[in-house]
């Protein structure tokens, strides 16, 4: 690990300050991503810049519609959660099959989405549901957060401070997990809602994206059958020691299956 400086800042505004006062700053989260990174000099920043103090990144409440997750809330705290249990199930579904006990009681959905893994669990949910992230300057829609691998829309100064999820009328989340880490093979969040209906990809492209072809075959009869004749084109997909392109591109079809029985 290189050496940096480290500061946690009481207030939000101090926290944006501190990393637009220097471009080698990085916020730290949960740590369970960039903490690792650092040990194996992956990663040299100047300053952590630490998020744990903020209480604006903090609580999951309902708005309306909406179930807000501030996004300092960690996956067990999201997992375990009644209003969570209550109006989104998946979510909460998700949340408690990411990693394992550790990364769940460390790991935030604010630091998993910064982080924009394509092996993540949240941004599945995220896309899937048509969710909203409000960030220290603006509201990004989902559909235009993620921008590929590791990457978002995120500026450099720019944190996430919660993600508004409207309440769907189904959803439901599977994923073929990586049975060493966990991290998705290939997994799919479908719901149908105040967003339409939608599926999200995670896992099997470099970037979780929308799957428009299941879309439009649930939109006109929401059943496990309307997806499980629809195939998913190897090309773009990953291809790793964990499996091939072709093999990513035949689960994404499987998932979906699963992911619609599990909505209802
Ligand atoms: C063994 C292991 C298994 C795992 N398995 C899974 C899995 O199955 N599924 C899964 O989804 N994840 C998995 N993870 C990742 C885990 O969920 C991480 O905790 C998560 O991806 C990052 O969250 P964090 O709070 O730890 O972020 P950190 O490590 O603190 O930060 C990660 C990145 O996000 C930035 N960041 C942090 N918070 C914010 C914020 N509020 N706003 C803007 N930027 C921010 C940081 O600067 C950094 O670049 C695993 C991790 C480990 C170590």
């Amino acid at each position: 690990m290189y050496d940096f400086a480290y500061r946690k800042p009481a207030t939000l505004a101090e926290a944006v300050q501190l990393l637009a006062s220097d471009p080698d700053a990085k916020a730290i989260s949960g740590g369970h991503t960039l903490l690792p990174a650092l040990k194996h000099r992956l990663n040299k920043p100047s300053m952590l810049v630490d998020l744990t103090g903020l209480a604006e990144l903090r609580g999951i409440r309902r708005e309306g519609n909406a179930i807000v997750i501030g996004a300092l809330s960690r996956h067990a705290e999201v997992a375990g959660h009644a209003l969570v249990k209550e109006a989104i199930p998946a979510l909460a579904y998700l949340a408690g099959h990411i990693g394992d006990v550790q990364v769940r009681n460390r790991g935030t959905i604010g630091g998993s989405l910064a982080n924009n893994d394509p092996a993540a669990d949240y941004p599945a949910a995220v896309l899937g549901l048509g969710a909203t992230i409000q960030t220290s300057r603006r509201r990004i829609p989902a559909d235009e957060f993620f921008l590929g691998m590791f990457t978002t829309a995120l500026e450099p100064d720019e944190l996430v401070v919660a993600v508004e999820f409207p309440i769907p009328e189904k959803a439901g989340y599977a994923k073929m997990k990586n049975p060493a880490s966990r991290y998705v093979m290939a997994g799919a969040f479908v719901s149908k809602g105040p967003m339409g209906v939608r599926v999200a990809i995670n896992g099997a492209g470099p970037c979780v994206f929308r799957q428009k072809e299941m879309e439009e075959a649930l939109a006109a009869h929401w059943s496990p059958e309307a997806v499980a004749g629809i195939k998913q084109s190897p090309e773009g997909l990953n291809s790793d020691i964990h499996g091939s392109a072709e093999y990513r591109a035949h689960l994404v079809t499987v998932m979906a299956k699963r992911a619609v029985a599990a909505a209802g």
